[in-house]
């Protein structure tokens, strides 16, 4: 079933969508159903979770990546295996993420994650906190991490225009960033855009990640 679900996603898809399936909250034994199926991406949200279940899977080939806010005392703990962290929303937690990646002897890719939803409680950036920090003297210092695009959650709403708006407003300032502060960097072009609900809208406005969970797994039974 969940390769089943699977392989009807996929076939949605764009060419070079790449599909991140959330697997926060269910158990190791269907992240095992999905690998058997080939799929190699997922993405968790909470540390500890993370940490178990990239001990309990295959270590060699599977690509993790990080979708929740994270604290910055626990990205010690993925430093060494985490593929892409998708929620950086602040200057301390990117500087920390670079410090633990120098101690792994890696360099870690990120997304920033901007904040466009009408929802107070979602996490993330405004446009002008990105260009701060982009524009900071310390960003360039930071070897040991490498931003390699945008992420993004839309209002939770059945508004499709609302939520079209808002991943068009992504893309754009995507554009900007790229022009005006990564022109030279070939490594940004990744646009985290799209969840079980809205990866259909969100890929006509050049998402290159959709995280879906629950249209793969069902429903969590916890949260
Ligand atoms: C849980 C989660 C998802 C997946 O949500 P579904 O609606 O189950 O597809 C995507 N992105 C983030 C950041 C999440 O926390």
């Amino acid at each position: 079933m969940i390769r089943d679900n699977l392989k009807d996603i996929e076939r949605t898809l764009k060419s070079g969508v790449r599909l991140v399936a959330v697997s926060k909250y269910h158990p190791v034994e269907a992240l095992q159903e999905a690998y058997d199926a080939g799929h190699r991406i997922f993405g968790e949200s909470h540390v500890q979770e993370l940490v178990a279940k990239h001990e309990a899977l295959p270590q060699e080939d599977i690509d993790w990546h990080f979708i929740g806010h994270l604290q910055t005392n626990k990205v010690k703990y993925m430093a060494s295996f985490i593929g892409v962290i998708h929620s950086v929303d602040s200057m301390k937690l990117l500087r920390e993420i670079d410090k633990q990646g120098k101690k792994a002897g890696r360099i870690i890719d990120v997304l920033l994650q901007l904040h466009v939803a009408a929802e107070e409680t979602k996490f993330g950036l405004s446009p002008e906190e990105v260009v701060d920090m982009l524009e900071s003297e310390e960003f360039p210092s930071l070897k040991n991490v490498r931003v390699v695009g945008l992420m993004a959650m839309a209002t939770n709403t059945d508004d499709e225009e609302q939520v079209a708006e808002e991943f068009e407003r992504v893309r754009k300032f995507f554009h900007f960033l790229k022009q005006n502060y990564f022109s030279d960097k070939s490594e940004f072009k990744e646009l985290s855009m799209g969840m079980s609900g809205d990866y259909l809208i969100a890929q006509e406005h050049e998402s290159t990640l959709v995280r879906v969970g629950s249209s793969i797994f069902g429903e969590r039974h916890y949260e």
